[in-house]
């Protein structure tokens, strides 16, 4: 624990002195240009792979960088609320899914379901990408390794398609408003992939 106290000391005394005048320009307004909507995992860290700073992302994370499909709700809504504000409130021009190699959540798609009775909040999350499994199973994938990576980009395109549910985004997106892009990003090596839509594939950014 102690090492976060010492985290913000650093921070305080290195990072936020080279970066003063940002702080002080941000201070009292957020306008970020991307909504990035990537895992919780640990080893994802948004600003890091994209060389942004405070300020110029808007970040929604969950398991398995998950997009709830439209809906009103009585509940409390948290991914779709910060995408409402995201999208209405502060005009972002770009939403971003960025999905990441060994993904715990894509994993556990594949698990028995006892093996997650003790997170069941987390089961029922991870229904959100059941068609992502379905479409998985019907591949019939034998290797491992091909499943797990297979299974984490399409997840990124099937959140994709969650976005345009949305109507205030299908109709921004539509009309040429809006910018959605889909990333997949490996931990081992740093590459990050982009989803090309019309190859219907991902091509490496360099
Ligand atoms: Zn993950």
């Amino acid at each position: 624990m102690q090492l976060l106290f010492d985290g913000v000391k650093k921070f305080n005394n290195i990072d936020f002195l080279e970066h003063k005048l940002l702080f002080e320009k941000i201070s009292r307004n957020q306008q970020p240009h991307t909504l990035f909507i990537g895992c919780s995992d640990s080893r994802v860290v948004p600003s890091l792979i994209t060389k942004t700073l405070p300020g110029d992302l808007f970040v929604i994370r969950n398991i398995a960088n998950l997009v709830p499909p439209y809906r009103i709700s009585d509940d409390f809504l948290a991914a779709t609320s910060a995408i409402e504000y995201a999208v209405k409130m502060l005009e972002i021009k770009t939403i971003l899914v960025c999905g990441h190699s060994n993904c715990g959540g894509c994993n556990a798609l594949f698990m028995a379901p006892e093996a997650l009775s003790n997170v069941p909040n987390t089961q029922k999350w991870l229904q959100l990408a059941a068609p992502v499994k379905e479409k998985i199973l019907a591949m019939n994938i034998t290797n491992v390794a091909q499943r797990e990576w297979m299974t984490e980009q399409l997840n990124v395109v099937e959140q994709l398609n969650h976005l345009l549910t949305y109507p205030y985004i299908a109709s921004l997106y539509s009309a040429g408003s809006i910018d959605i892009l889909g990333w997949y990003y490996l931990i081992e090596t740093g590459e990050v992939y982009n989803y090309d839509k019309t190859k219907k594939g991902f091509v490496k950014i360099e």
